[in-house]
C-alpha cells in the first residue's frame, strides 16, 4: 500500500517531537503521559487505607481495541489506525473524547481514559473512563475523506460494542468538534434503525442532531468557573504569591483551540484579566498591554494563524510563551509541555491545566516545592464532560432543559415582583428585578448546573487537601478523592460472578 508522502513524514516527525518532549528524563523517571498518570495515581493511593488489589483494578485499563482500515485517495490506499480504550466499567456507560492526531497511540488513549475515569468521579458523573483516537493529521485530509474515515472508525467501533448510549459514548476532543460527533451518531443511528435513544450514543453534537446549548463552549467555561472558585479562597492564591481578585492578573495561553480560545474569551470579558501571550503550534504572539482574544480569533480565521497579529511581537520559538513572567499560565494544548528539561524557566504562579496532562510528574514535583499553585487537569477540564452528561441525560428524556418550567418560572417571578412593589410602594433595584425575571433558558440552566459542578468540585478537592495531613496539593487530593469513590463503587457493586 502506498499513501501521501507528506502524512507519512509529518506524522513521523510528530512521532519523533512527541518522543523528545515526552522522554525527558529526571533521576532517570521516564514520563509518558501514561507513567506520569500511574505515578500520580500511586502517590494518592498510598496515602489511602483501600486494599492493594482493588487499587489495581481501579487503576488498570479494562479494555482496548485496536483497528486498522484503508481508505482511497485517487488510486492510492491511505492505511490508517484508530484506537478506543474503556478504563473503568464501575460505571455505565464508559465516556470520552475522540481525538485527531498525529501523536495518537494506544498507550496514549489508555492514559487519557484513566484520566476520564478520575475527573468523572470528581465531578461526580455517573460515567467510567474512555478515550478514542485517530492517528491522523486532520489537515492533511479533506472533508469528504474525513468524513469516511470517521464514519469507518465509528463502524468499526460499533462493530466491536464500543459505541452506544448505554456502553461507550464518545465527545470531541483535540482535532475533533460537532461535525465529527454529528458523522458519529448518524452512522449510528444507520446501524440501529427504530432505536429511540441512538442520539444518546455521542456527545457534542450540533444543536439540531440533539445537542446542548453551551457544549462547543464548556470545557472553557469549566475553566474560567475552576480559576475563578480557586481565585475566591484567597490562601489558595496568595500561598503562590498572587494578591487575591483575578480582575488584571496577567495571563499566558498555550493552545488557541477550542478550549483555549472560550478559556480566553471568558476569562478576559467577565473576568477582566489581561491575556499577555497566545502560543500556537506555529509561534506564539506577546503584548503585555493585552491581547484582544475575538480580534485575534478572527485574524487567525483570516491569516490561518495567530502570528503577525497587529500591535504583537513574535516570540523566536513558541515554547517561549510557557517561560514568561505571568499570574497565570493556561496550557490548552497538548500534554508533556513542561517537562524537567524545561520547568526551571517557568515563572508563572500559578499553572492552571485546561490541556491533559501537560506537565509531568517529575515537573510537578519541581513547581509543588516551589510553591507554584497547579489546579489539576482532572479537575479543571472536566467542565465538558460535565456538560456532556446534561447532554445525554436531555437525549435520553427527548426533552429539552427548562422546556417545561420556564413559563411558570417568569410567571412566578412577575407576580413577586408586582407583589413586592405593590406591598412596599417603591420599584424593586434594576438588578435584582434583572436577576429574578432572567431567562431559565437551557444556556442558563447548562452553565448554572456547570458552575455548581465546578465551585462544590473545587470544595471538595479542598475540603480532602485540609483534613489529611499526608496530602500535599491539590492534584493529589483530586486523585485521592476520585479514588475513594471509584474504590466505593467497587465494593457496592461486589464482584461478579
Ligand atoms: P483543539 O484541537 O480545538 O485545540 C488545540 C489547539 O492547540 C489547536 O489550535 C492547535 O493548533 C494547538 N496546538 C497544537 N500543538 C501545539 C503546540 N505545540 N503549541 C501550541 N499550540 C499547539 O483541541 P481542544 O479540544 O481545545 O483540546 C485542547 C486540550 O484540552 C487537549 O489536551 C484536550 O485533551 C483537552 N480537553 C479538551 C476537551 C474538549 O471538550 N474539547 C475536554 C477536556 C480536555
Amino acid at each position: 500500500m502506498s499513501s501521501s508522502r507528506t502524512w507519512q513524514d509529518r506524522r513521523t516527525a510528530a512521532l519523533k517531537s512527541k518522543k523528545k518532549n515526552g522522554s525527558k528524563k529526571s533521576g532517570g523517571a521516564a514520563t509518558s503521559l501514561r507513567e506520569n498518570v500511574d505515578l500520580q495515581f500511586d502517590r494518592a493511593a498510598a496515602q489511602l487505607r483501600i486494599h492493594p488489589g482493588l487499587l489495581r483494578q481501579i487503576k488498570v485499563c479494562n479494555n482496548a481495541y485496536s483497528v486498522q482500515f484503508p481508505i482511497k485517495r485517487g488510486k492510492d490506499y491511505v492505511l490508517i489506525q484508530g484506537f478506543r480504550a474503556e478504563h473503568s466499567h464501575h460505571l455505565k456507560p464508559v465516556k470520552g473524547g475522540i481525538r485527531y492526531s498525529e501523536a495518537v497511540s494506544l498507550e496514549e488513549v489508555m492514559a487519557l481514559a484513566a484520566l476520564m475515569t478520575y475527573k468523572c468521579a470528581i465531578v461526580d458523573v455517573p460515567f467510567g473512563g474512555s478515550k478514542g483516537g485517530v492517528c491522523i493529521n486532520p489537515r492533511d485530509f479533506s472533508q469528504r475523506e474525513l468524513e469516511r474515515i470517521t464514519r469507518r472508525y465509528a463502524a468499526e467501533l460499533i462493530k466491536k460494542d464500543f459505541l452506544g448510549p448505554h456502553v461507550n459514548v464518545p465527545a470531541p476532543d483535540m482535532g475533533t468538534g460537532a461535525r465529527e460527533m454529528a458523522w458519529i451518531v448518524d452512522t449510528y443511528d444507520a446501524f440501529h434503525p427504530g432505536v429511540p435513544d441512538t442520539q444518546a450514543a455521542v456527545t457534542g453534537k450540533p444543536y439540531q442532531q440533539g445537542g446542548i446549548r453551551g457544549r462547543v463552549e464548556a470545557t472553557g467555561r469549566g475553566v474560567q468557573f475552576g480559576i475563578r472558585e480557586a481565585f475566591s479562597h484567597d490562601e489558595d492564591v496568595q500561598a503562590a504569591g498572587v494578591k487575591p481578585g483575578l480582575g488584571g492578573k496577567t495571563v499566558v495561553i498555550q493552545g488557541f483551540g477550542n478550549v483555549g480560545y472560550h478559556a480566553a474569551k471568558f476569562l478576559q470579558t467577565e473576568d477582566d484579566v489581561r491575556i499577555i501571550a497566545v502560543a500556537e503550534w506555529d509561534g506564539a504572539i506577546l503584548d503585555p498591554k493585552g491581547i484582544d482574544v475575538d480580534k485575534l480569533a478572527r485574524h487567525q480565521k483570516r491569516t490561518g494563524s495567530i502570528l503577525g497579529f497587529p500591535g504583537s511581537k513574535t516570540l523566536e520559538r513558541s515554547t517561549d510563551a510557557l517561560f514568561l513572567d505571568c499570574d497565570l499560565l493556561v496550557p490548552a494544548a497538548l500534554e508533556n509541555q513542561i517537562h524537567m528539561g524545561n520547568v526551571r524557566r517557568v515563572r508563572a504562579k500559578i499553572i492552571a491545566e485546561a490541556a491533559n496532562g501537560p506537565v509531568t510528574a517529575a515537573a510537578d514535583e519541581y513547581l509543588r516545592q516551589r510553591g507554584v499553585l497547579i489546579i489539576p487537569d482532572i479537575y479543571l477540564n472536566a467542565g465538558g464532560v460535565t456538560v456532556s452528561y446534561f447532554e445525554w441525560s436531555k437525549n435520553l428524556t427527548h426533552m429539552h432543559y427548562g422546556r417545561m418550567s420556564r413559563h411558570l418560572e417568569n410567571l412566578e417571578a412577575e407576580t413577586f415582583i408586582h407583589q413586592v412593589e405593590a406591598l412596599t410602594g417603591k420599584k424593586l433595584d434594576p438588578r435584582a428585578r434583572k436577576t429574578l425575571l432572567r431567562s431559565h433558558d437551557e444556556l442558563a440552566l447548562v452553565n448554572s448546573g456547570l458552575e455548581d459542578t465546578m465551585r462544590s468540585s473545587y470544595r471538595d478537592i479542598r475540603k480532602l487537601l485540609k483534613r489529611r495531613k499526608n496530602v500535599e496539593d491539590l492534584r493529589m487530593a483530586s486523585y485521592a478523592l476520585a479514588i475513594e469513590r471509584i474504590a466505593q463503587a467497587y465494593l457496592d457493586l461486589g464482584i461478579f460472578p
